[in-house]
């Protein structure tokens, strides 16, 4: 019908997938929150295992510390050395948490931005759900 944005049959899941991978940025709210939940496992897990090396390396520092006082021998130097290896794996700790953070911003991102499933005559994206386009107003139809 002339005066109309014709746009495929949008409501059904198997073309909106479609449309969804036309688009290109299009990612289903479930795919998004599966890898989310898989990517966040995975870091939270590597997390959990430089931890337990921190705590190990701090058992350590405290027995060599322990051992040097009964000898009343204090190597600054092991001493140190020992404490920039815990050090480095705090780092690691804090940019594991940092990529967490940055997971879950772009998944919010990609779940938040409304996805367009065809391209009205005047230029304007036409999003899911919508009866008329935003720019010019035309009515939106689904194709039967
Ligand atoms: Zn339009």
């Amino acid at each position: 019908m002339r005066g109309e944005v014709r746009v495929a049959r949008f409501e059904r899941d198997g073309f909106l997938r479609q449309a969804e991978a036309s688009v290109g940025r299009g990612v289903s709210t479930v795919s998004v929150k599966s890898k989310e939940i898989l990517e966040v496992s995975k870091l939270k897990s590597q997390i959990a295992d430089i931890q337990n090396r921190k705590k190990q390396g701090l058992e350590k520092l405290g027995n060599m510390v322990y051992t040097m006082h009964l000898r009343n021998a204090f190597d600054e130097v092991r001493l140190r050395t020992k404490s920039a290896d815990i050090v480095a794996l705090d780092e690691q700790i804090k940019q594991k948490e940092n990529e967490l953070g940055e997971i879950h911003a772009k998944a919010q991102e990609a779940l938040g931005k409304p996805k367009p499933i065809a391209i009205c005559g005047c230029g304007a994206e036409i999003y899911e759900r919508t009866k008329f386009c935003g720019k010019c107003g035309k009515k939106v139809e689904p194709l039967r």
